[in-house]
Formats: structure tokens, sequence, C-alpha cells
């Protein structure tokens, strides 16, 4: 069994896709071009957001907003504790310093009470001063922008929202990827939607921002990419990437979307009464299921329940083993003093089951009998 299987996904959709990669080697475009545009386009209205900007990959797509607002050194950015390294890196990329936030304990996402404690903490040391917000909408499911962005507004915050793996889920029916000052996706191959190698994309409804958006990804250029008025990055979506990335995102809102959540759907229904934590989607939340993530027990061994599940062929992930605050790249820093508890707990005890739209209810009971089995 594939823990994402895209090659099924590439059987299913390949004339597609091969007709769009042979359109760019047959017209030689490998860098901007009609599908990169007309992929901004599709994602901006399948989002519903004015402006998309494509770009390289997911972190450039965090870093890019975070050059644009201006914040730098002496600045901190408040991230959850319990992410993908690259939520945190980017703030430290910039020489501004992330504060790590706990998260809650049914959701993963960001606590916004303990928003607001470290938020009056950094205020009441004094030391730097706070900036934005980086709300990450983890394992599919949109960050709890309800309570997060009344408390941006409080304390006069940029809200970023890091939907690399939110893409398509969905708050009061609207679309993630919609909800920061600035929204970003990744399009890494194993994402809720991925390309054929790395891609990112950034969402804004300001214009002013777009414009700053769009120079900071081409070196900075003003009338064109040889007038550098600021210093910027290489960050590009390759034209192939964006034919790939037309087709598959139709795919995903035609059916893959609705397929993931109704695999997901079974393993919860197969799964009730055992004594594993179960994914929870709130009440008017839909996640595009970037992983189905179980706790465990504290009594198994996750490792042997690991190593007898690859015996029987099903592969299994941990995401993420380590809390962000204590990844050794912030080690000696601000950014370690973090007490995030929940995090602490969540990462000893978490698993991720294989998970794709085209996953049939033979895979999923296959992956629920050999663990009910281990239980
Ligand atoms: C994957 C991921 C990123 C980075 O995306 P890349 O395209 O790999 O650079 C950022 N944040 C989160 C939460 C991610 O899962």
């Amino acid at each position: 069994m594939e823990y994402r299987d895209l090659k099924k996904q590439y059987q299913v959709l390949k004339a597609d896709i091969d007709a769009g990669i042979t359109d760019c080697c047959t017209k030689a475009q490998f860098i901007g071009g009609a599908p990169v545009k007309e992929l901004e386009q599709q994602l901006a209205e399948y989002c519903g957001v004015k402006h998309c900007i494509s770009c390289a990959n997911g972190t450039d797509a965090l870093q890019l907003p975070l050059m644009v607002w201006g914040i730098g050194a002496g600045d901190v950015v408040f991230v959850p504790d319990f992410t993908y390294f690259s939520s945190g890196e980017v703030v430290g990329a910039v020489g501004a310093t992330p504060v790590f936030v706990d998260v809650d304990p049914a959701t993963y996402n960001m606590d916004p009470v303990k928003l607001g404690e470290a938020i009056e903490k950094v205020l009441s040391d004094g030391k730097y001063t706070p900036k934005a917000v980086i709300a990450v909408d983890l394992f599919g499911l949109p960050a709890d922008f309800d309570a997060i962005r009344p408390i941006c507004k409080k304390y006069g915050l940029y809200l970023l929202e890091d939907g690399a793996q939110g893409f398509g889920g969905e708050l009061h029916g609207a679309k993630a990827c919609s909800f920061g000052d600035i929204s970003t996706t990744s399009f890494f191959p194993a994402k809720p939607v991925g390309c054929y190698g790395d891609g990112g994309a950034i969402f804004t409804n300001n214009d002013e921002w777009a414009d700053l958006l769009r120079s900071y990804a081409v070196h900075g250029k003003g009338a064109d990419k040889y007038d550098n008025i600021r210093i910027g990055m290489n960050s590009r979506l390759d034209t192939v990437q964006a034919a790939v990335l037309k087709v598959k995102v139709k795919a995903f809102s035609d059916y893959e979307l609705a397929d993931i959540n109704k695999v997901a759907k079974l393993y919860t229904e197969l799964f009730e009464g055992t004594d594993l934590v179960l994914p929870f989607i709130p009440d008017d939340y839909l996640s595009s299921w970037a992983q189905y993530t179980v706790r465990l027990p504290k009594s198994v061994d996750r490792a042997d329940l690991q190593a007898k599940l690859k015996e029987k062929g099903i592969p299994s992930m941990i995401y993420y083993k380590k809390p962000m605050h204590k990844q050794g790249a912030f080690a000696g820093t601000y950014s370690e003093n973090a007490d995030c508890p929940v995090t602490d707990e969540i990462c000893d005890t978490v698993l991720s089951l294989p998970l794709d739209p085209y996953k049939t209810e033979a895979d999923v009971k296959a992956v629920v009998e050999a663990i009910k089995a281990y239980l």
C-alpha cells in the first residue's frame, strides 16, 4: 500500500497531465506563460481571493509576505509549536524571532487562549515587538480564525495563514487560503494538491501587497526583472508545474476533496470504540485531510506498532516527532523558551495513516484491522 498514492492518481489523470507537459516542451515555455497565468486565476477563483501569486515552494510563500510587511530584527512572529519546520524557519530567515504557541489537543491547531498569553508575555518582557501571527491549517483543518482574527486585530498584528496543508479546507463555507491578511499554500507532491516537484502560492485581497509580492518573488523587480528596486528572491512556479497543477486542481475540486472526506469518514467509523484519539473536525469546518492522524494510548510502543504495520505492507508516518521549540535551530534563543505541554505530549503519541482520495474500502479496512489486532 502507498502512503499517499500518487502513482494511482497519475494513471487516472495521465492523458491530461501528459498533454499539459508536452505542450510546455513543444512550445519551449518553461518560465511564466499562459499555464501560470491560468493557474493563478483558477486558484484565486477556487479560494475566493482577489490575487493569487504563484511561487517556487510553500516556504518561500511564507517568507515573501514577511518581507512585504518589513518584518525583521527585533520583531516577534507567533507560530504554533506543532507544525512543519518551515512555519518557524521563515521567521528566523528574515531575522525576526519566532515565539511558539501551544496547540489545542483536539484540533492540533494554535490555541487562541495560549496565543493571547504569549503576546502578553512578549509585551511584558519588553525585548521584542509583536508583529504577526502565522496560523497553520494543520493536517487539512483550518485554524480557529474566529478566535485568532480578533486577537490579531486587538494587538495590531498581521495574520498570515499557512495553508500548506489546508488547501481545500473550509470554515463557515469559505475556503482555506482566504482567512489571512495574506495566505499561502504549498504544492509539494504529498500535499492535498501537489505538483511534480516544488511549488507554492500566495493569496491576498490587498492590491498593494500583491504588487509587492510579485516584485519580491522576482528579484525585487520594478518595471521589469532587469530594473531592480529592492532585494528580493528568485521564486517562480515552473510552467510545467503550472500545467500539472491545472489538471490536479480541477480533479481536486471535481471529486478528490469529496472522495478523501469519504475515506477519512470510513476510518473514523471503523475506529469507533477503540482507545485511539481520532481526528476532530469542529462544526462548520471541512478538512482537506492532508493527514489522517490518530493518537495512540501512552502504553503503546509506537515504533513497534509501525514495524508490525510495515511487515503487513502498511506505511505510517509521524507528523511531528519534535516540538518546534525543541528544534536545534532555536537552541539558546528566545524562541526555545516556550511552555507547550500539549505539543510535548502529542509529539510522543501521534501516528499518521495511509490516506488519499483513491483508497478503497478494502485498503481502509486492512489498516484498521491491523491496528485493532495490535491494540
Ligand atoms: C509543507 C509545509 C510547508 C512548506 O512547504 P514547501 O513547499 O515544502 O516549502 C510550510 N508549512 C507547512 C505547515 C507545511 O506542511
